[in-house]
């Protein structure tokens, strides 16, 4: 059918993708690595080298990324990054505007909103990329979780967050809540999604368990750095059996 078998791709043949992992320092639990070592597996089988830049606060930025991700982290780490977000903030503009594929999983993802207020009533700016806003609750939001989405079916998680996450009116997002708690418990959303710039609070890893996601950033990663139309399929075996044990878990 004209698509070249995985095994027959030259390492690194297709094209460089540059992937950025945003404060992995501070904002990286509950296997949130798995993220970035899943985007970087599935270009490589791709033929696809991957430059893989780790970025802390104060580093200089690597405006020319092609796809960017982000783990959760405890208040504290959420402290330790928020100034530098300001500061990266016009430049995260303009790539989100013009379409670089980013994922930023719960402690980021809630900073990617216009703030988040602990329940000690302190006030974390956010970037507002998502038109959505957070407060510190008194309980934690803990265990497994299922959602549906229109775009790209079930997703299938882990979440462990006290903050409750509102969404304005005209945020979509990414998911609605099969099982589990979602943005704030209440309105039976879980993340969202801006241009191509999706936040979720579901760890686990994410990537892992949801290969559609994950070749969704990828597809949009290699398309607006190269124009290319097609990812080839990879045996998701594993991935799909990791789905059903998640899915059957109890909360
Ligand atoms: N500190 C945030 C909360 O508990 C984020 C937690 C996380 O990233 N897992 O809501």
């Amino acid at each position: 059918d004209g698509v070249p078998a995985v095994d027959a791709v030259e390492p690194g043949g297709r094209g460089e993708i540059h992937l950025v992992q945003l404060y992995p320092r501070d904002m990286n639990i509950y296997g949130d690595w798995g993220n970035t070592l899943t985007l970087k597996r599935r270009l490589e089988k791709r033929g696809y080298a991957v430059q893989l830049t780790d970025y802390n606060p104060g580093d200089s930025f690597p405006a020319d990324a092609d796809l960017f991700v982000g783990g959760g982290g405890q208040d504290s780490g959420q402290f330790r990054v928020m100034e530098d977000l300001q500061k990266i903030k016009p430049v995260m503009y303009e790539l989100v505007a013009d379409g670089v594929p980013m994922l930023a999983i719960c402690g980021l993802y809630q900073l990617f909103g216009h703030e988040f207020r602990t329940i000690g009533g302190e006030v974390l700016p956010g970037i507002g990329i998502f038109d959505l806003t957070t407060v510190g609750g008194e309980t934690r939001l803990i265990g497994n979780i299922v959602t549906e989405s229109e775009k790209f079916g079930t997703i299938i998680g882990y979440e462990n967050h006290s903050g409750l996450t509102r969404l304005a009116d005209g945020q979509q997002p990414l998911g609605r809540v099969v099982s589990g708690d979602g943005n704030d418990g209440e309105d039976g959303t879980e993340g969202a999604v801006t241009n191509e710039v999706i936040g979720t609070y579901l760890h686990g890893s994410l990537l892992p368990k949801n290969p559609v996601l994950a070749d969704h950033l990828i597809a949009t990663a290699v398309r607006r750095r190269y124009s290319h139309e097609t990812l080839e399929p990879l045996n998701d075996t594993l991935s799909q059996k990791a789905r059903e044990v998640a899915r059957n878990r109890p909360r």
